[in-house]
């Protein structure tokens, strides 16, 4: 039952912590894309600037080439010029020079001003029409290059290199000019490596490729799919850059530049998916982050989780834990009881409460470690047979503990109740300091719904029903019904009255003669308490006695009642009437023997008694209070007084004791006159040898013996034979009040 509950508060807990963990994730992805949108800008930024740099690059190194060849081109001009050749010379000097030159030219020709060029194999063409041609005879520029040529015999991609040539009054006079195959450019380009998916081309001024990645397109024109840039990162510099599709259909960002000298463009294509891929990293890295986080943070919840159980365990063991026997508390106790009940209300429950007989006595006796002990054992006891039953259990205070547990019913209850109480009672009888527990036990139906609105109501009646088990009695439990709730309920009447009933003297006390069996004479009396109520009429002491020891109102009571005995011999002294000792019950709730014997005879100064006209009776309740006993038996004895064991051979006394206490007289219990074997009460065979060696072993310990609850001539007799020295018993007389007994005993004398 007590894991439910449990499971209850976690999946509320998990709930909670889900949620929470729900909306860090939320602001966690909020944050990271933000922050991953950054980086992989700024990652796309810097390949873009890679991108550029090759461009600028490659730019250098094409430019390059083409200043070296218009530096051969200078060379050869400034000798010609010097030389001062015939066009005839001109080309035979060129010829000649062919060889010489850093660069693989096919040819090198001269053209004239009429753009006729005289080829090496001696053929003239018209090259009038041709762009460099016009170019360098406007006069705007000393150096031009041609468009890519498919020229070539054997249709290999070429390109001319046309340097203006001018004559002695500095008016250009012809070009000087040098063909070479595009791949001058290639093979030189090709040795620089930029990556596999970056691809450098280099276009003249027509479009057509001087270079080309896919070496097939080289000479040609490429009608890439050319758009303007769209979705491209934006960057910082003039934007040099198109998207456009490859030759193979791939779309791709181109980075170019144009030369100026050559008006070529060189391109860098790199295609759009390696941006993509950066894109895919990025993305990579922020989910493996993003899981990194979701692990740390579910980690740190668990750990939340564990710390928070175990703060809550520590909780529950400082404040709903008994620090001695670690059940719970009453308090937490009642509290999970009323869930319980709460939530099976049509289940049925038994609720007992248990407590060890003279707690009291052992905590003053075996000092406090062993009472400690004691009550852990028990509480271990309780505990193995609560478990079974899935019941709960806790320690209400002291030596009282509180168990419920649900039954199938109450005959079910009942018999598993009585097989394991028989266990407790044989393991309590075998423990380091034996003891005797007693049960109190209620029922809860699903009758009783309306009636019963908390485990409380549970715990007052199992505990009335403990309480009603005597002291002295062999009673192992009780189980509370309505006739102990009538009794109850006469009991809060008693107790609301009793402090006002002694002050209006309801009390009295009747005096019941002892017979000494030689002489038939009164030789004492003992001293009996009444309770004649207005409210409740007449009441003998075993109506109110055992509550008054419950609430310890018996102390007052028993002073009241030595009190109106002192009186009573005091008066029969003054009027000079017969006098003999009367015996007064102390009660066991005298637990400060010093403090009883002191107020004791206070009272009897006040009176001015002598001790021998006073006897006491003691009750050996139970082996416990041996030592408190025998204590105030002494200090008793040394005022003088004679102390009896009343009740002896009764409930819980023992044998064990008449050598520990001193006691003067033995007072023999009536319950050994009930087993008798004839309507006038004669004693059977078995009963009159158990008296017999009773009252020879006191007679043999010097006691003296009485017998109370002497109702027939024929236990008299076997008393008398026995040498019994006196008897006390309705034989006799019953209880009698004080006029009835002085004329009792001055007819008994
Ligand atoms: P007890 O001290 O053992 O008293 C003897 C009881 O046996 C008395 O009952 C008495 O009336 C009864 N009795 C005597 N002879 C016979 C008989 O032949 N037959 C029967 N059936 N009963 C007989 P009582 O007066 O009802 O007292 C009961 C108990 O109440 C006493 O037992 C004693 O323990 C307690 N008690 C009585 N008065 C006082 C008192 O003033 N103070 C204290 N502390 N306890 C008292
Ligand atoms: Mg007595
Ligand atoms: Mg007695």
């Amino acid at each position: 039952m007590n894991k439910k509950i449990y499971i209850n508060q976690n999946i509320e807990r998990l709930f909670s912590l889900i949620l929470s963990l729900t909306l860090i994730l939320t602001l966690n992805i909020i944050l990271t894309n933000t922050l991953f949108k950054n980086i992989t800008q700024s990652a796309n930024l810097r390949l873009i600037h890679a991108c550029t740099e090759f461009v600028e690059d490659y730019s250098e190194a094409v430019e390059g080439k083409l200043n070296e060849i218009e530096s051969t081109l200078d060379l050869l001009y400034a000798k010609i010029a010097y030389k001062n050749y015939t066009k005839k010379e001109i080309m035979s000097f060129l010829l000649s020079e062919k060889e010489n030159t850093s660069i693989p030219f096919s040819f090198l020709a001269f053209s004239d001003e009429n753009g006729i060029i005289l080829t090496p194999d001696g053929t003239f063409h018209d090259i009038s029409d041709r762009y460099y041609f016009k170019k360098i005879m406007s006069g705007s520029t000393k150096f031009c290059v041609s468009s890519v040529l498919d020229s070539m015999d054997d249709g290999t991609p070429s390109l001319v290199f046309a340097r203006a040539i001018r004559d002695e009054n500095n008016k250009i006079a012809g070009l000087l000019c040098a063909a070479c195959t595009t791949s001058v450019f290639e093979t030189f380009i090709n040795e620089i490596k930029i990556g596999n998916n970056r691809k450098v081309s280099i276009r003249d001024i027509n479009g057509k490729f001087i270079k080309h990645y896919n070496s097939r397109w080289t000479g040609w024109v490429f009608h890439s799919g050319i758009q303007n840039p769209k979705d491209f990162p934006e960057t910082e510099e003039d934007d040099n850059v198109m998207e456009a599709t490859d030759t193979e259909g791939r779309p791709v960002y181109v980075f170019y530049r144009e030369l100026d000298l050559a008006m070529w463009t060189v391109a860098v294509t790199v295609p759009i998916a390696e941006f993509d891929a950066v894109k895919i990293a990025q993305h990579k890295y922020q989910n493996f982050i993003i899981e990194l986080i979701v692990v740390v943070l579910s980690l740190l919840f668990l750990i939340e989780i564990w710390a928070h159980s175990f703060m809550e365990r520590h909780q529950i063991l400082s404040t709903h834990i008994d620090s001695l026997t670690h059940l719970w508390v009453r308090s937490y106790f009642e509290k999970e009881a009323n869930k319980i009940l709460k939530r099976y209300p049509n289940s049925k429950f038994l609720l007992i409460e248990t407590d060890i007989r003279g707690f009291k006595f052992i905590n003053q006796n075996y000092g406090e470690n062993q009472a400690n002990r004691l009550l852990l054992f028990f509480s271990k006891l309780l505990y193995e047979d609560t478990r079974v039953y899935d019941g709960i259990l806790c320690r209400g205070y002291a030596d009282h503990f509180f168990i419920l547990v649900k039954v199938s019913s109450v005959h079910k209850g009942m018999q598993v109740f009585k097989a394991n109480l028989k266990k407790i009672m044989a393991l309590a009888k075998k423990a380091e300091v034996p003891f005797i527990p007693k049960f109190g036990l209620s029922f809860y139906l699903p009758k009783m719904k309306d009636e019963i609105h908390g485990v409380q109501i549970l715990i007052s009646r199992a505990s009335f029903a403990k309480s009603t088990i005597k002291e002295n009695a062999l009673q192992q439990f009780a189980i509370y019904d309505d006739s102990l709730l009538q009794k109850s309920k006469n009991e809060n009447f008693i107790e609301t009255h009793m402090e006002a009933a002694l002050a209006n003297k309801e009390f009295f006390v009747m005096y019941q003669p002892k017979i000494d069996l030689e002489t038939e004479k009164v030789v004492g009396a003992e001293a009996l308490v009444r309770w004649q109520s207005p409210k409740l009429g007449y009441m003998p002491p075993n109506s109110f006695v055992p509550l008054f020891e419950r609430n310890n109102f018996i102390v007052k009571l028993d002073f009241y009642v030595y009190d109106q005995v002192f009186k009573f011999i005091r008066s029969c002294m003054d009027n000079n009437e017969p006098t003999v000792p009367i015996s007064v019950n102390v009660s066991r709730n005298h637990d400060k023997p010093e403090k009883f014997v002191h107020s004791f005879m206070a009272l009897l100064k006040k009176y001015d008694i002598p001790p021998t006209l006073i006897e006491v009776e003691l009750l050996e309740r139970a082996t416990l209070d041996k030592n408190l006993l025998r204590e105030i038996t002494i200090m008793l004895q040394k005022e003088g007084f004679k102390v009896a064991m009343d009740d002896f051979g009764s409930g819980e006394s023992s044998l064990n004791m008449l050598s520990t206490i001193p006691v003067n007289i033995l007072k023999f219990d009536r319950s050994f006159l009930f087993a008798s074997d004839s309507a006038h009460g004669k004693l059977d065979a078995t009963s009159e040898t158990f008296i017999r060696t009773l009252v020879d072993l006191g007679k043999n310990l010097k006691k003296e013996t009485i017998f109370e609850g002497v109702e027939t001539a024929e236990q008299r007799d076997f008393l008398r034979k026995i040498k019994c020295d006196q008897v006390q018993g309705y034989f006799y007389s019953k209880p009698l009040r004080e006029d009835e007994f002085m004329t009792f005993l001055k007819s008994h004398q």
